[in-house]
């Protein structure tokens, strides 16, 4: 079997995804992670067809099933009054529409199940402690220096380190720092059956408010339920202390009911009762990009970006993650010899170094991967233009919302592929 050598710079789920698409297909693997172990921190991740199906192509779709809850369906409503503006099912209906599931999975134990299938697949050596500094690449090789003096050399290096990413540096020239939005998020995890019955949810739930939305949904099989809080706020504690650039997790910071409080102002009785019955929040403010300008932004020589190191984007279309599933599948697809199996990327076979043209493939990966990629970012923002409407701009969301409801709440272009 054909066989790169490839670094991945972040053993999030950007880099853990690609990593495993990667042994799957017979490369062999060096995962440098920064953090003490790898782990992953944070609540819910909701995942479209589009990812799960993925999931599924990496073999996970049993042990997905496992971890994950199935909301049965997706229900707008005002933050205000609780009014209902519109519902999706989601449930067997999305899976009958689009050949996979709608499933909402706990960070933690997505990132776990995918470090599973990595160390029992095989192919991957995994160091923490590992904090990618310096890159060079020549003709034939990437090496890559971390903070602590280790070095190491490849074929190829995957940038999968996130927001503030080393990796990305070497690819896009004068690149601007991540936006700050100004929004900031909470987030809350609780046991369903710490929750009085009204409050127990199997679906998803939304509710839009001006210059705020709340999201609430179901996990670990339904036995826990994550809610997140977003809001456009100057509130000083945290905006003051902007994100440590050092440190990726740094946003998982202790936050304070009554500081949520203050963000939201007056809130309908049940999402008030919602808030009120978290066990903790946590809060950090929302950073994205522009949406990518070009598959120049996406790789460069021996080096790719997958993941939020190229295209962090708001949540408020839920696919940051999914998107990284995406990436890594494509980035796979892309490294592999003509002829040798399924793939739905162009594969490329010239041979320079290894068995593939790593630049070649990189290039090949960029190319498909880019314009979708700034479309989710593009629809992203523009979502969180549309939740946090006021004014008329509020009437005519949710005049549309109630005439039009499913077919707007559905994403087939998103979802289909
Ligand atoms: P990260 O998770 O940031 O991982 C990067 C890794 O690289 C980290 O482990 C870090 O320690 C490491 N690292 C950093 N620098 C270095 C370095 N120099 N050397 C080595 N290692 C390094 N997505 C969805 O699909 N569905 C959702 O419902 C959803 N909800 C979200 C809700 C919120 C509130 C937020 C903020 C995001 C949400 N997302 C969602 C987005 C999703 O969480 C991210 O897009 C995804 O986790 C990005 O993964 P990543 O591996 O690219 O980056």
């Amino acid at each position: 079997m054909s066989s790169n050598s490839l670094l991945i710079a972040g053993g999030g789920i950007a880099g853990l995804a690609s990593a495993l698409a990667l042994v799957q297909r017979g490369h062999q693997v060096q995962v440098l992670e920064a953090a003490p172990a790898f782990e992953e921190i944070g609540a819910g991740i909701q995942l479209g067809p589009n990812a799960t199906r993925r999931l599924a192509w990496l073999d996970l779709e049993a042990k997905l099933a496992q971890l994950a809850a199935q909301p049965e369906a997706l229900a707008v409503h005002s933050a205000q009054t609780d009014r209902a503006l519109a519902r999706l099912p989601l449930g067997h209906r999305m899976s009958e529409r689009y050949g996979a599931p709608y499933l909402c999975v706990h960070r933690v134990d997505l990132h776990r199940m995918l470090l599973d299938a990595l160390m029992s697949h095989g192919g991957a050596v995994l160091e923490c402690n590992a904090r990618v500094d310096g890159i060079e690449v020549d003709a034939d090789e990437v090496r890559v220096r971390c903070e602590d003096g280790r070095s190491f050399s490849a074929d190829g290096l995957v940038g999968a380190d996130g927001l503030w990413s080393r990796a990305r540096t070497q690819v896009v020239a004068n690149d601007a720092p991540p936006r700050a939005s100004g929004h900031m998020a909470w987030r809350g995890l609780v046991q369903q059956a710490a929750l009085p019955a009204a409050l127990r949810r199997s679906q998803v739930d939304v509710w839009l408010g001006p210059r705020l939305h709340a999201v609430s949904y179901p996990v670990r099989g339904g036995a826990a339920l994550n809610v997140v809080v977003i809001a456009e706020t100057q509130i000083g504690e945290l905006v003051d202390k902007p994100v440590e650039t050092r440190d990726a997790r740094s946003w998982d910071r202790p936050a304070t009911l009554e500081a949520l409080r203050r963000a939201t102002g007056a809130c309908c009785g049940s999402l008030q009762a919602l808030l009120e019955a978290m066990p903790e929040w946590r809060a950090w403010s929302l950073h994205d990009r522009a949406p990518l300008a070009s598959s120049a932004a996406v790789a460069r020589g021996r080096v790719a970006l997958v993941g939020d190191a190229a295209h962090p984007m708001l949540p408020y279309l839920a696919q940051g993650a999914g998107m990284a599933i995406e990436d890594a599948w494509a980035l796979a697809g892309a490294l592999q010899p003509s002829g040798s199996g399924s793939g739905n990327t162009r594969v490329v076979s010239s041979a320079v170094h290894g068995d593939v043209d790593v630049p070649a493939a990189w290039d090949a990966y960029a190319r498909a991967r880019w314009q979708r990629n700034a479309r989710v970012q593009r629809r992203a923002r523009r979502n969180g233009e549309i939740f946090h409407a006021s004014g008329p701009m509020r009437l005519g969301r949710d005049a549309v919302l109630r005439s039009l409801g499913a077919r707007v709440l559905d994403v087939p272009w998103l979802y289909s592929q």
